[in-house]
């Protein structure tokens, strides 16, 4: 047999670069020694989890020598009355990331495509290259009043005959754009249903009430459509991983196929359970962000920061420069935002909408290192 062990490897994984996360607060007091950080750099909720759900995963470390339900049968029973559409058409996944690669593990192979947009979310193209797939990017709008934003009607006719997989992020990060129910729509319609469509709603739940899509009225209109959403967001359980795919039950019963067996842990399947009955909490948050977002946009302005239009919790902007020296001045201030040099964006940066001093301390400690003030 020639080749290396290693030459032998998956060539679409040999070609892979990993995800970039943001900076852990953790990595920068290693590394300078800083007593106060701030991390405004993965869209994490600053009100942290509910404490309902906090309760819940802690009662459930009481029995962790067992198996979780490898069903998820409780919490998918709450996330049907929660979202209205039936449990046999709900997939969970560790993290709504899981759902993106188990779609992309039984809908895509070595000769299949996926099209997405330039500037989407950095894993949809990680996942398609990881199966071997090859990435359709569509160059995102430039102008009009979603700049960055997914052109829906070059995306469709952008499917071919080996388009398999369709990603829309609704709204997009790192962009914070979203797409028109109208275009959602129309593009729907224009796409074979032998394609699948994912329509990605992490940050569903920040969106303005009017421009959210009619997920079940597009559920019941398009078979090929799945709809992906997490409690990473607005619920604030990203260090848990839980994630939901709604979708015909068929597609569902492929995606549970390809799944491990106890993909969800008991911590993370009982605190996502919880979190969905603590209203209260995710209207707290949503009214943070909101309250948030005016503060932050307001500053940016004022500095002369022209910022991209965003339905979710955090803004993207424009420097006027390259951003990373900015990005690591920040660091030093103990502010770490999200530099977007991965993203063909070197001259953006990415802020997590937070409380109402952690916002101002970003602004302060970003007035001086760009002394705009
Ligand atoms: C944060 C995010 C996700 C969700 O990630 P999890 O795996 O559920 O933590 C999915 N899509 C987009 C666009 C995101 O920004």
């Amino acid at each position: 047999m020639a080749g290396s062990l290693i030459d032998r490897a998956h060539a679409g994984i040999r070609a892979l670069h990993p995800y970039q996360p943001g900076k852990p607060i953790e990595e920068l007091q290693r590394e300078l020694g800083l007593d106060s950080i701030i991390k405004l750099a993965s869209n994490e909720n600053p009100l942290g989890a509910g404490a309902k759900a906090r309760e819940a995963a802690a009662a459930a470390l009481a029995d962790i020598e067992r198996y979780p339900d490898g069903s998820g049968y409780r919490l998918k029973a709450a996330l049907a009355a929660e979202t209205n559409w039936s449990a046999e058409g709900i997939t969970l996944g560790n993290g709504s990331n899981e759902i993106l690669e188990l779609a992309t593990r039984v809908f895509l192979q070595p000769g299949r495509n996926a099209v997405f947009s330039e500037y989407c979310f950095a894993v949809y193209p990680l996942v398609t290259q990881a199966v071997g797939a090859q990435g359709r990017v569509v160059p995102a709008l430039t102008d009009g009043d979603m700049p960055m934003g997914h052109d829906l009607a070059a995306m469709a006719e952008a499917v071919d005959e080996n388009t398999s997989v369709v990603f829309i992020a609704n709204p997009n990060n790192p962009t914070g754009t979203w797409v028109e129910a109208e275009a959602l729509t129309a593009m729907l319609n224009a796409i074979p249903e032998n394609v699948l469509v994912i329509l990605d709603e992490a940050y569903r739940e920040y969106m303005d009430e009017d421009l959210c899509p009619d997920y079940l009225a597009l559920l019941n209109r398009f078979p090929n459509l799945l709809v992906t959403r997490t409690f990473s967001k607005v619920h604030g359980l990203a260090a848990l991983r839980v994630g939901y795919g709604l979708s015909a039950p068929n597609i569902a019963d492929l995606l549970n196929r390809a799944r491990q067996p106890f993909n969800n842990n008991a911590a993370a399947l009982a605190a996502a359970e919880a979190a969905l009955g603590d209203r209260a909490h995710v209207e707290a948050s949503i009214e943070m962000n909101r309250s948030g977002m005016q503060q932050l946009k307001d500053g940016l302005s004022e500095f002369g920061f022209a910022c991209l239009p965003s339905q979710a919790n955090f803004l993207t902007f424009d420097l006027g420069r390259e951003s990373q020296p900015v990005f690591d001045a920040l660091l030093r201030e103990g502010v770490i935002l999200r530099p977007m040099a991965s993203y063909a964006m070197p001259d953006w940066l990415r802020i997590t909408i937070a409380s109402e001093a952690d916002n101002q301390r970003c602004l302060e400690a970003l007035a001086r290192v760009t002394q705009v003030t």
